[in-house]
């Protein structure tokens, strides 16, 4: 059962694949999701990279640190794309889409007929807007092989300035202390990741690279990145002195990959708009992951997801969708995780910046053994866990519920969080 009409491209006399660009997690998952599903027609999956699909996280925490091996980051191992018969096109970049013809150009310039088109071309780091950007031994972190060239400068006594203070950045900088490196974290805000979790809790996690020997530098400004013969040599300051370094990691955020869709005239917005059953525009496209700014019923409103448990969980949807089934609709609250050092964590939930009104914590952040729940008008927006587990389904049943919570239930541990 195919989902299409005859093709004119490439595969001309059968029906139509369904094509998803991008071969990263959420295109692996789409992937597998629409032969779960009982898709028996083509699937092509095509990505610019030259790797199998892999997964992301381990770039910066196990696979940066050298305790999970290579083979262990992949998200099927190679035969399962055979054994699925999926067709898995690697090292090909789809440089046009064009919605009425339903086709995609590749960058050799052939072309593929869809039926469906299924976009998770994810996002890119933002560049550094500053003279010396493009120095050798400036680095940035997205792909495998930018893992490799960082691991290889984390050395004992080396010098690294990590740039950004967000997600990334923090681990870059627990993986370059745990190598035995001197690190340097320079951030423009006052504390790390203040903007995703507020002053009371992104001061846990200053403490905690400080109590690592990491040299925190807030509300700072870089100007240049200074060097010699092409190489990086320091990070110069909006204050006028430079902290020197042998190698420069930046993570000041990402942009969503969304420079096909809008090419094609689909609607884009901080990514791909979709509506909640991750359609775009264009009936025949939808978008998951990184890349889409999808509807989501439960906030009312569109929302884009940069984390692992979201590439995982969209194309689910998006693919149930693509085979017809109207109840396929994308409502789970936002999921991610961190690891650092000894610190791990899970957050559940969805804030604005400066979205809550209040912060109450059921335990004492100082021993690192805590939850943090962020409330507005006493309804429970979102919820942390750290080093404490198995507490993400009731907080987001709570979430869901959107009632009225006693604070004071909230933060006692002997209140089953259902009871609060
Ligand atoms: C170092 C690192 C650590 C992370 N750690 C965590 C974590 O701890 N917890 C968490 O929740 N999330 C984490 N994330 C985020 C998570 O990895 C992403 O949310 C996830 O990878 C998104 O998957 P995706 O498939 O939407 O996009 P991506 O993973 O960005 O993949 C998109 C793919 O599409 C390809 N592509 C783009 N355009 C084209 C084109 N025109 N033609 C062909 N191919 C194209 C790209 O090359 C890429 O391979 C981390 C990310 C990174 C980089």
């Amino acid at each position: 059962m195919g989902t299409g009409t005859a093709g004119t491209a490439e595969g001309g006399g059968r029906e139509r694949p369904i094509v998803i660009v991008g071969a990263s997690l959420g295109g692996a998952k789409a992937a597998e999701a629409l032969r779960a599903a009982g898709h028996q027609g083509g699937i092509v999956l095509i990505g610019e990279e030259h790797e199998r699909p892999y997964e992301r996280p381990p770039l910066s925490k196990g696979y940066l640190l050298g305790t999970t091996p290579r083979e262990k980051i992949y998200v099927h191992p190679p035969q399962w794309y055979g054994e699925n018969d999926i067709t898995l096109r690697l090292g090909t970049s789809v440089v046009a889409i064009d919605p009425a013809g339903h086709t995609v150009t590749l960058a050799d310039d052939g072309q593929v007929a869809y039926a469906k088109l299924l976009l998770t071309t994810g996002s890119v780091p933002r560049r550094l807007p500053v003279p010396g950007e493009e120095q050798d031994g400036v680095l940035y972190l997205r792909r495998a092989e930018d893992s490799e060239r960082i691991k290889a400068v984390l050395r004992p006594g080396a010098r690294i300035a990590v740039i950004g203070a967000g997600w990334i950045g923090l681990e870059v900088a627990a993986a370059a202390r745990a190598a035995g490196a001197e690190v340097t974290v320079l951030e423009a805000a006052e504390l790390p990741l203040l903007r995703v979790l507020g002053r009371e809790v992104a001061q846990v996690f200053a403490d905690l690279h400080r109590d690592h020997g990491v040299d925190l530098r807030f509300g700072v400004q870089v100007t240049e990145l200074t060097g010699t013969g092409g190489t990086v040599s320091g990070v110069r300051l909006g204050d006028g002195t430079t902290v020197a370094a042998d190698a420069v990691v930046v993570g000041i955020g990402i942009s969503p990959a969304t420079g096909l869709a809008a090419a094609a005239g689909l609607e884009v917005d901080n990514g791909v708009k979709t509506d909640q059953h991750l359609r775009t525009s264009d009936p025949d496209v939808y978008a998951a992951g990184d890349a889409a700014n999808a509807f989501h019923p439960l906030f009312g409103k569109h929302i884009r997801v940069e984390h692992w448990a979201n590439a995982v969980n969209q194309p689910q949807t998006a693919a149930r969708a693509m085979l017809g089934q109207p109840d396929a609709v994308y409502d789970r609250v936002p999921y991610f995780f961190s690891d650092q050092y000894d610190l791990g964590m899970e957050y559940v939930g969805y804030v604005e910046p400066g979205g809550y009104d209040r912060v109450v914590f059921r335990g004492d952040p100082a021993t690192r053994e805590f939850i943090a729940l962020w409330l507005a008008d006493g309804r429970v927006l979102a919820g942390m866990n750290v080093n404490v587990w198995d507490v993400t389904d009731p907080i987001r049943e709570l979430i869901v519920s959107k009632r009225v919570v006693a604070a004071d239930r909230l933060a006692d541990p002997n209140v089953p969080f259902g009871d609060a």
